[in-house]
């Protein structure tokens, strides 16, 4: 079973997918079969990142998704992104390089800086991915100076090189945002950011189609994610998949509450990348852009917002405030 999925056309002129795969938290073990079966389902967007780990078995499933003629490597979008430590000028393209030779390929379709912070060098033969803290004891954490604008220069040399189709930024805030267009031979394609109905960050989405920039929200089921981290602040806060402002509006649409999540975002514009290692779901979650919601449901759905944030800094190690 295959479903077409709509495309929006980036600031270059390249077609990013509306919905993708996220591969963050996806088990080493059945990530590529997982891969493999999403690509079967109809994916072609996949949402990685070298803090994810889990790049080389991904690359084992395009590969195997491309031998066995499922697709070509021109049909798949291919994501990444660049993590902190690695924020210096002259380590960007370095471990681009290693991370496109882990997934198997010669190019990305999307690399994002992954969070707006710049952290001290830990070698790959030492500890790969490195995580937060220097030495992988908790509170190491150790930031450097690196301006971004020498980690955004190091960005456009990949698209100059070939090594990246379109570059992005991800969990950035509005005055970042402008701070890296006054400076950039090219405006970032696409802004990764957590987006679900708790935390709808209107004026953010604003600035970012003023500057022509696509929108991938992360995270659409809001503390779902981070409940599986055991994380109390999510654990405390009631599941959007039990609303009833959510469940209502999946009734009505004979739909289920993920789908209406989704549908959400995918009709403000927003492009989705939910994750699921189950097989099921993971189809459901592409169906997502094949109904329409009424303007009073995308109103109530946005009035649940609480200005409540899952993937803070400050909150899991206690410092790097990007959201203050
Ligand atoms: P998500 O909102 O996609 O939720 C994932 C969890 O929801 C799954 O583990 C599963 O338990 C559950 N789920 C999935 N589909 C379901 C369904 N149809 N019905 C019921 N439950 C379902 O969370 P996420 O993984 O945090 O975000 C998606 C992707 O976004 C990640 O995999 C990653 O690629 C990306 N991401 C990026 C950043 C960033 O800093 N840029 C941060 C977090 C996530």
């Amino acid at each position: 079973m295959s479903i077409s999925i709509p495309n929006i056309k980036l600031n270059n002129g390249q077609e990013m997918p509306q919905v993708g795969f996220g591969l963050w938290k996806v088990d080493n073990a059945t990530c590529a079969d997982t891969v493999y079966n999403a690509i079967k389902a109809g994916y072609r967007l996949f949402d990685s990142a070298a803090d994810y780990g889990n790049e080389k078995e991904s690359g084992q499933g395009f590969a195997r998704a491309i031998k066995d003629g499922l697709v070509k490597r021109e049909d798949l979008f291919i994501v990444s992104k660049l993590w902190g430590t690695f924020a210096e000028y002259d380590r960007v393209e370095p471990i681009a390089r290693k991370q496109l030779a882990d997934f198997g390929i010669d190019y990305f379709d999307l690399y994002y800086i992954h969070f707006p912070v710049a952290l001290r060098y830990v070698d790959p033969e030492v500890r790969y991915p490195p995580g937060w803290t220097y030495s992988g004891k908790d509170g190491d954490v150790q930031p450097i100076k690196a301006p971004l604008s020498r980690t955004w220069a190091a960005m456009e040399t990949l698209v100059e090189k070939g090594l990246a189709k379109s570059i992005g930024i991800s969990n950035f805030s509005g005055s970042l945002i402008l701070e890296i267009i006054r400076g950039a031979k090219i405006v970032p394609a696409v802004l990764q950011i957590e987006h679900h109905p708790y935390l709808t960050q209107p004026t953010l989405l604003e600035l970012a189609k003023e500057q022509g920039i696509a929108v991938t929200a992360y995270s659409s089921y809001g503390p779902q994610s981070f409940v599986e981290l055991g994380w109390e602040h999510a654990a405390n806060t009631p599941r959007l998949f039990d609303h009833e402002t959510i469940l209502k509006i999946a009734k009505d649409n004979n739909k289920t509450a993920a789908q209406v999540l989704l549908r959400w975002a995918t009709q403000r514009g927003l492009a989705v990348i939910p994750k699921s290692n189950n097989h099921d779901r993971l189809i459901e979650n592409l169906h997502v852009t094949d109904f329409e919601l009424k303007e009073d449901e995308i109103k109530a759905i946005s009035a649940l917002n609480k200005n409540l944030r899952f993937n803070n800094p400050s909150d899991y190690l206690g410092t790097l405030h990007i959201f203050a």
